[in-house]
């Protein structure tokens, strides 16, 4: 009998042959500036590590204090066997850090978005969407079963207002047919994740306003980044006007989870309703105490932002006079842009053999021929291992002819 799972094995194959396949390295040491993989030290420029939490020693002795205290594990889901102490501690310190009325953890930033998403639309509701909205966006509207479901261009204000104006309208018929309003929903990520863009969300907040609609942001890569480190609402001074924030501990936080902040009776209402939080295990003592260690440092200083930042914009105007094209960005993430997949997949295999880890972000994570070596930088970076970096891209992109 021929095994029916045959054709995805093929599809390997077929993807190695176009550059899509994606080996994963093995790392020996701590995601530090630098690491080890295959016992070669290389220079780390691809983690979301914005700020050295994962390896901080404040956090590790935070969670080593913790762990011996309340243990590794949260036991069950948190409705049956109890929030630990930790979790409240620690949402209620997020909440404050973000200007928001209450906090909520879940064991990821992707299921933060399918609880902040699925637990509030449906069917018969209504969602807009960016284009290039995060994975985790786009699952969450589909596990929704949304029937009337908008994306619009890019960043694209006028075509938002477009599609409020029509969701405004579906709504109204919506609402004759069955007597209930339904919820028009606009979502956004706040920093896009792969181009480093920042969404024009005074605008989305006033648009959603306008029209009745409520906003999600996701705020996953402006967190510890922007508006000193307390995310995209201070960034833009929108604290308790963005009626949902989505975030990770997973990013600049440096460990794993996700947090919904928001009115304190919305989170009551996730607290009762989101699925995924009342059949999924309580976010792990490790990653509870972390975040809590994270915030405290943050509250106190904004000095590792400010280094992420300088470390930022020498690595953009260094990239920028080697000639490299690093698209739209205006946040840490700099994308090097390269568009074959072929190329993107050659240009990181040589800059590994350079010391210098970057890894090629191709299809699906971007649009085919949109290929790319996204380049994190972080506060621990020192200038030297900076330039070690960009004397590495230097050569090898005049190997491979990138700019003419
Ligand atoms: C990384 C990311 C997520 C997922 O967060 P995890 O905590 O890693 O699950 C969600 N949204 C955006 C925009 C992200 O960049």
């Amino acid at each position: 009998m021929t095994d029916p799972l045959k054709p995805y094995y093929n599809t390997i194959a077929q993807m190695k042959e176009k550059g899509l396949y994606t080996p994963v390295r093995v790392l020996e040491s701590p995601q530090g500036p630098w690491f080890t993989v295959d016992g070669k030290k290389l220079l780390n420029f691809c983690s979301n590590n914005y700020l050295g939490f994962a390896q901080d020693k404040r956090l590790v002795a935070a969670v080593v204090k913790s762990v011996k205290k309340y243990g590794v594990g949260a036991g069950a889901v948190r409705p049956i066997s109890g929030n630990l102490k930790l979790h409240m501690e620690a949402e209620k310190a997020l909440a404050k850090f973000k200007g928001a009325e209450a906090a909520f953890l879940l064991p990821g930033g992707f299921i933060a978005n399918i609880v902040a998403i699925a637990t509030i639309v449906g069917k018969e509701d209504i969602v807009i969407s960016d284009e290039l909205n995060h994975a985790s966006i786009i699952d969450a509207i589909k596990l929704a079963q949304v029937k009337n479901k908008f994306i619009y261009k890019h960043k694209d204000m006028a075509e938002l207002e477009m599609k409020l104006k029509e969701a405004v309208k579906i709504a109204e018929t919506l609402r004759q047919s069955s007597g209930r309003v339904p919820i028009i929903l606009v979502v956004s990520d706040g920093v896009f994740s792969m181009d480093g863009d920042i969404a024009p969300l005074p605008q989305i907040v006033k648009l959603a306003k306008q029209y009745g609609a409520i906003t999600i942001v996701d705020d996953a890569h402006g967190e510890g980044v922007l508006g000193e480190g307390r995310g995209i609402a201070h960034h833009f001074k929108l604290q308790g006007q963005l009626d949902i924030e989505v975030g990770t501990l997973s990013k600049a936080f440096g460990v794993l989870g996700g947090v919904i902040t928001g009115k304190k009776e919305l989170i009551e209402y996730y607290r009762q309703k989101g699925r995924p939080y009342l059949f999924s295990t309580g976010l792990s003592v490790a990653d509870a105490a972390a975040v809590l260690e994270g915030v405290k440092i943050l509250s106190r200083s904004s000095t590792l932002v400010k280094k992420l930042w300088d470390n930022a914009h020498y690595l953009r105007s260094e990239f920028k006079k080697l000639g490299f094209d690093t698209g739209r960005t205006e946040t840490p993430i700099t994308p090097v842009m390269l568009g074959d997949e072929n190329l993107a997949k050659t240009f990181s295999a040589k800059l590994f053999a350079r010391g210098v880890f970057a890894t090629p972000i191709k299809f699906p994570m971007v649009a085919m021929g949109k290929a790319r070596i996204r380049v994190m930088p972080t506060a621990t970076h020192s200038k030297k291992d900076l330039d070690f970096g960009i004397a590495a891209f230097a050569k090898v992109g005049k190997e491979l002819g990138v700019w003419q």
